[in-house]
């Protein structure tokens, strides 16, 4: 009877316990689904927001969306999502391919439109700034767009200036925008002191009128010079490798002289050492043999003496041994300071080398080629360390109006002053370069997200609060930075694109403006 019990209490526990888990797995269902729901709704979403792009996709988009209504057609929509999976893969090269597509033809429209005669200069100089801007990646159709836009407002620019003054469109000859093309080429180069003269009567003649004749002869002279350039570098590294292979050979020959010479020296020291001895020994068994005080005294006094000459013939050897290491280790020293003078000297000119090619000259502050540099290092250290960095892209609002408004030259200071501010705003262990056209990129180390808005704010502020003065007209100029912190999961160039993004993110709110991408 009790045990009957037992079992009917137990049985009872056991289907609690039923219950109870039943219960936990519905609500686990239900949470499972609710989850399905929302990816299925972002699924939906997303679906959308690609319509337009290929209409394939489109298709297959608008049947996975009529099938995908819960969990159930998961299953069945299995093998569609693979394929839709593979047409999206294969749209995404594609479009990349034909972004790339785009920028060279924009380049060539722009390379184009630079051959009209009688453009006005400002607008000259806009195209070189598209050009410019052309040079840099487009990460998406948005990106895109804008450029078309100015170059469709360049064409409009130019008909309207040519109907004004009246003016038949003429082209410049393919080979005179060529001239032109090689003058900027020679602004990048860093020629020596005794060519710059040279080079400098050049870049006049190639920016006039040239013939293909005048060209050809210009490409052959720069051509010529860098080749001679090369030798020269090519010569001073040789030099530098002789010098360092003849110090290491004298080092080396020091080296084996002085270890000889310490075996022979080693050699007369033990052979002299035997003979005191000898002479101790000797001694010791005269006392012991010799009764004859007189002969005795004989006996130790010639063998004392004996003594002493060997003991004088090893001081000398020793002060000999010892002079010729001090010789051995003043030639190596000579040898080696020399190295190191000349390595010095070497170092210093490469360096030089390097910075200037890493300096923007209208800023003065490091160029793309030099962050693109950093950008790897800070990368690198922060795979090594854990310790990430912000990259946060700083572009001037409206800054095509201050160049409309006020000229070029005006545009150009204002960038200087721009840069100097941001540097100044900068700590140390901060960094700053102009990323191209007026558009400027820090990177801030490791700080928290509350700290980088704080931080980046406190920038926007400053460039806010200059006290710009043009034409007697006070001016305040803003800009909007968009910022992103490095992450593992990404290459370092996808946290620059998404930098770029938040960028646009505040232009297209109300600019003047912060947006942390997180
Ligand atoms: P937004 O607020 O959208 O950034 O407008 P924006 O006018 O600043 O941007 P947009 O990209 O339309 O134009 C950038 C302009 O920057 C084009 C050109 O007039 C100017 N610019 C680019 N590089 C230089 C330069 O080296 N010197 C000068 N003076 N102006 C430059
Ligand atoms: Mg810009
Ligand atoms: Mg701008």
């Amino acid at each position: 009877m009790k045990e009957q019990n037992q079992d009917k209490a137990q049985l009872a526990q056991l289907t609690q316990k039923v219950k109870e888990t039943r219960l936990a797995l519905d609500a686990l269902k239900e949470d499972k689904n609710a989850k399905l729901q929302t990816l299925l709704n972002f699924f939906h979403h997303l679906s959308l927001a690609c319509k337009g792009q290929n209409l394939e996709l489109d298709n297959k988009l608008a049947k996975l969306r009529r099938q995908l209504t819960g969990f159930e057609s998961l299953e069945e929509s299995l093998p569609e999502l693979v394929e839709v999976e593979r047409l999206l893969k294969r749209q995404y090269n594609l479009m990349s391919r034909e972004l790339e597509d785009g920028r060279n033809d924009l380049t060539r429209m722009t390379q184009q439109i630079q051959r009209f005669k009688f453009a006005p200069d400002q607008l000259k100089k806009e195209i070189n700034y598209l050009r410019q801007e052309l040079s840099k990646p487009l990460h998406s159709v948005w990106d895109y767009i804008p450029k078309v836009e100015k170059l469709v407002g360049f064409y409009e620019e130019l008909v309207d200036s040519q109907i004004e003054n009246n003016t038949e469109f003429a082209v410049e000859p393919r080979y005179q925008q060529l001239g032109r093309e090689l003058a900027c080429m020679m602004e990048d180069i860093d020629f020596p002191a005794n060519q710059t003269d040279r080079m400098l009567v050049l870049k006049e003649q190639l920016r006039g009128e040239v013939s293909p004749e005048e060209l050809l002869e210009a490409y052959q002279t720069v051509l010529s010079q860098l080749l001679e350039n090369i030798a020269l570098e090519k010569n001073a590294s040789r030099e530098f490798l002789f010098a360092l292979n003849d110090a290491l050979t004298a080092v080396q020959a020091v080296v084996v002289d002085s270890s000889e010479s310490h075996h022979r020296h080693r050699e007369v020291k033990s052979r002299l050492n035997d003979s005191i001895n000898g002479c101790v020994a000797d001694m010791g068994q005269s006392v012991s043999e010799i009764n004859d005080l007189t002969q005795l005294k004989e006996q130790v006094t010639h063998q004392l003496s004996e003594i002493k000459d060997a003991l004088a013939r090893k001081e000398a050897l020793e002060q000999r041994e010892q002079a010729m290491m001090q010789k051995s280790m003043d030639t190596m020293q000579k040898e080696l300071g020399e190295l190191s003078r000349e390595a010095s000297s070497y170092k210093e000119r490469l360096f030089e080398q390097q910075k200037l090619n890493q300096l923007d000259p209208l800023t003065q502050l490091p160029n793309r080629a030099a962050l693109e540099e950093k950008l790897e290092q800070s990368y690198h250290h922060f795979q090594r360390t854990g310790l990430s960095a912000w990259i946060a892209v700083v572009d001037i609002d409206h800054f095509k109006s201050v160049n409309d408004t006020f000229g070029h030259s005006t545009g150009d200071k204002t960038l200087q002053v721009i840069a100097m501010a941001l540097k100044s705003a900068l700590r140390e262990t901060e960094f700053v370069a102009r990323y191209g056209g007026e558009e400027f990129v820090l990177l801030i180390p490791d700080v928290s997200e509350e700290i980088i808005g704080v931080v980046l704010n406190r920038v926007r502020e400053k460039i806010k609060s200059i006290p710009f003065k043009f034409k007697n007209q006070r001016i305040t100029v803003t800009v909007s930075i968009g910022a992103a912190q490095m992450s593992l999961k990404e290459t370092v160039q996808e946290t620059f694109d998404r930098a770029d993004v938040a960028l646009y993110q505040a232009k297209n709110t109300t600019r003047d403006k912060v947006v942390v991408d997180v």
